[in-house]
């Protein structure tokens, strides 16, 4: 019976590095070759229309179907020179992953054969016939057309001989049914919103954009052990498995030496990266055993997301071929650190400032605070809201346990800052700012211009840390599409630098100087948003106390989290910012539920299936094995040497009787609980029942498992253990 276990355990011990092939160029002559990028633009297409079609990227603007159809020419013939047979619009529905459906290039040519055809119209807009999406019910089955439409500002790639263009997804009647719709829409707005106050400053600055660095975590199994794991298989993540004597104590692993198969997987995955324009940067060893990490260099939000997405297809594609599974579920294994996916977040205007980063000049670091303070406004007033754009059934097993960051939004400043914008807060208004006598500024406020907060202490327990430039949010899961972060970050931070504005213009017009009406403002900010600054131990107890004390949203219920998308204040945030319609809201927030409910649905059968399958009749066999031996005992032995001697396996027996009586009843619970929740007409009733009925279970009925995996002979234990899932070697 554990023949399959030991078997998959020496395939995978045996093991030998996949040999790669490392292309003998530079990684800067082969970098970006698979991508239709601006040097291949300006190859293929013709000079107006290569023009026509970087104003129209640049500026934000539309194409007109005659330049659409030259770029649709230049890149079929970029495309077939490449080796491309098919194209397809590549999007982002809501689910964990993107769409893609192929078609090939050939057309009738009405001579009996054939001829590659790709039009402008074809380029520019599909209607994929996409029914089966996740729409929260904007999309019933009899109008169930949904167009895609070019993405301009994000290049064709080609992968796997197809031509990949980035496409939007929306339905027949307007509203978006993806992840980049909304979020080009909240680049807009934070845009728009960021030019006008960026112009106090600086009247040149025409556009802020917003960008994105991730650090994607993620773990490799070998594939043999892999298939030996149902419950890996089909949801990701282990539902038992006794924790492994040895696991992450030592601490050998973070930025250990990279083992040599995973070395070579490493390789082929940034050499892949790189020619599609992903600039892979840096990879290490993670904190828990066969954790591991690769962070590019950062980009533009839109980019930088499509990247992620396509690397996390690349990462499962390149794990195959090494013959290892990579798992971007937060929470693989219980008891070591889960998976995280850091989004370093930053605006930073045309004219090349990053406005998180300390300036030179006093008036660059008055429009840095300025930045600063808009955004500890935003995530203050929408902390719920950023929690819910990261909240998942998947990250909810990172969310609030020791390593991660708790489900509870907060702020790191790091010494520095905190003390400039407590000298702000402190200065009284007579002293304040005044940019024409340039020298002319507060004893407190003149130590703005000496700061280097390059070298700002670290703080790993903060959810949303300032990190000397940036801001990092840690509270991203492993497997989340990071758009749902950045379109509530960007667009919250939108909405309040048009209030800032707002504000600051009313001042002006009440006769007000220009810095004197911004630091008023200024403080204002600061002092309204203190409480979701916290820069002490965020997995500690007392904070939890502190920051349900200070109104913080402290909710760690999933489905109740995601109320955060419908109250008031949120949808009128998102239609001020034009992201999201109530309607848009309201259907998202239906998918949310349905896959939270769908996701512990499928763990409850897996759970379920793998208790009573695989783990009771294995207990019982060798249950059977002990009472074997004990009436071989009692009929070789007098009658009290007997009792005394067998004592031991009727202590077994016994013990193992109750895990298995706990385990059954429990899942019986865990059946009768989901039939009552499963007869639930709305989506969020459910997924509360679901979280609040049948979840809990999960852990008790493991308790026992892991218990039994003590206790059944090793020999004929079916399923891989953590230790030997959990050490590449
Ligand atoms: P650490 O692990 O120390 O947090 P990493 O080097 O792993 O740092 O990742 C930092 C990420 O932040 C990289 O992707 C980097 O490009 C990105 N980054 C650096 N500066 C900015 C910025 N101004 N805006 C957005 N991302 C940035
Ligand atoms: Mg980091």
């Amino acid at each position: 019976m554990s023949q399959l276990r030991f078997k998959v355990v020496e395939e995978a011990f045996n093991r030998k590095p996949v040999k790669v092939e490392i292309p003998k160029e530079k990684s800067s002559e082969y970098y970006g070759k698979a991508v239709f990028n601006r040097q291949k633009m300006f190859e293929y297409l013709p000079k107006k229309t290569f023009e026509a079609l970087t104003k129209a990227i640049d500026n934000k603007e539309p194409l007109s179907r005659e330049i659409a159809d030259s770029v649709a020419a230049g890149m079929k013939q970029w495309a077939l020179d490449n080796g491309a047979k098919h194209y397809t619009h590549w999007f982002h529905p809501l689910t964990d992953g993107t769409a893609e459906k192929h078609d090939s290039f050939i057309e009738h040519d009405g001579k009996g054969g054939v001829v590659e055809e790709f039009t402008g119209k074809l380029l520019v807009q599909q209607e994929p016939d996409a029914s089966s999406f996740p729409n929260g019910g904007i999309r019933n089955t009899f109008e169930a057309r949904g167009y895609s439409a070019w993405d301009i500002s994000s290049p064709a790639f080609i992968i796997h001989n197809t031509l990949c263009i980035p496409t939007i997804f929306i339905a027949y009647t307007g509203e978006s049914l993806d992840y980049k719709t909304p979020l080009l829409r909240a680049l807009n707005s934070v845009d728009k919103a960021g030019t006008a106050v960026a112009q106090y400053f600086d009247p040149n600055v025409k556009h802020v954009h917003s960008y994105l660095g991730w650090e994607q975590e993620y773990f490799l199994v070998d594939e043999a052990l892999y298939s030996a794991r149902p419950d890996l298989m089909l949801t990701g993540r282990t539902l038992m498995g006794h924790e492994s004597a040895k696991n992450q104590q030592l601490e050998d692993h973070y930025f250990g030496a990279i083992p040599t198969r995973v070395d070579a997987f490493m390789l082929e995955l940034e050499t892949e990266c790189h020619k599609l324009g992903i600039p892979a940067k840096t990879r290490h060893n993670e904190v828990a055993p066969n954790q591991f990490e690769l962070a590019p260099i950062f980009e533009e939000t839109n980019l930088a997301n499509d990247h992620n997405l396509l690397l996390m297809s690349l990462i499962d594609d390149v794990a195959r071929r090494h013959n290892f599974r990579a798992l971007l579920h937060e929470k693989p294994f219980a008891g070591i650190n889960g998976s995280g996916k850091h989004n370093n977040w930053s605006l930073g205007t045309d004219t090349g400032v990053l406005l998180f980063a300390p300036g030179k000049t006093p008036k660059q670091n008055l429009q840095f605070v300025t930045f600063v303070a808009n955004v500890m406004a935003a995530i203050y007033k929408y902390n719920g809201l950023i929690k819910a754009s990261i909240s998942s059934a998947t990250n909810a097993h990172r969310l609030g346990a020791n390593e991660a960051p708790p489900a509870i939004i907060s702020m790191f400043l790091g010494t520095q800052l905190s003390n400039i914008l407590s000298a702000i807060e402190d200065s009284d208004e007579d002293v304040a700012i005044s940019v024409e006598g340039k020298e002319r500024y507060s004893m407190n406020l003149s130590q703005i211009p000496e700061i280097m907060v390059d070298n700002t202490d670290r703080n790993r327990t903060s959810p949303f840390a300032f990190t000397g430039n940036r801001f990092e949010f840690r509270a991203v899961g492993s497997s989340a599409n990071c758009a749902s972060a950045m379109i509530a970050i960007n667009a919250a931070v939108a909405e309040q630098l048009t209030l800032f504005k707002k504000n600051v213009d009313a001042k002006l017009a009440a006769g007000q100087d220009l810095e004197h009406a911004i630091i008023t403002e200024v403080r204002e900010l600061i002092k309204m948003s203190k409480p979701i600054h916290f820069d002490g131990n965020g997995y500690s107890d007392e904070w939890k106390e502190e920051a349900a004390k200070r109104g913080l949203d402290c909710e760690t219920s999933v489905p109740l989290i995601f109320d955060a998308y419908l109250d008031d204040k949120a949808v009128k945030m998102f239609e001020n910012t034009n992201v999201f319609t109530k309607v848009e809201l309201e259907a998202r927030n239906e998918v949310k539920w349905e896959t939270y409910t769908k996701k512990v649905q499928i763990e409850a059968r897996v759970l379920g299936d793998l208790a009573l399958n695989h783990v009771i009749p294995v207990a019982t066999r060798y249950q059977s094995v002990l009472l074997d031996n004990v009436f071989k005992i009692k009929n070789l032995f007098p009658k009290e040497d007997g009792e005394l001697i067998a004592k031991r396996d009727l202590e077994q027996i016994k013990k193992m009787e109750e895990h298995m009586l706990f385990i059954k009843d429990k899942v019986n619970e865990m059946v009768d609980a989901r039939k009552v929740a499963n007869k639930i007409e709305t989506e969020r009733e459910k997924a509360i029942a679901y979280h609040d009925n049948v979840f809990p279970l999960f852990d008790e009925i493991r308790y026992h498992i892991d218990k039994l995996e003590l206790m059944v002979d090793d020999e004929i234990w079916p399923l891989p253990k953590y230790r030997e899932l959990l050490f590449i070697r």
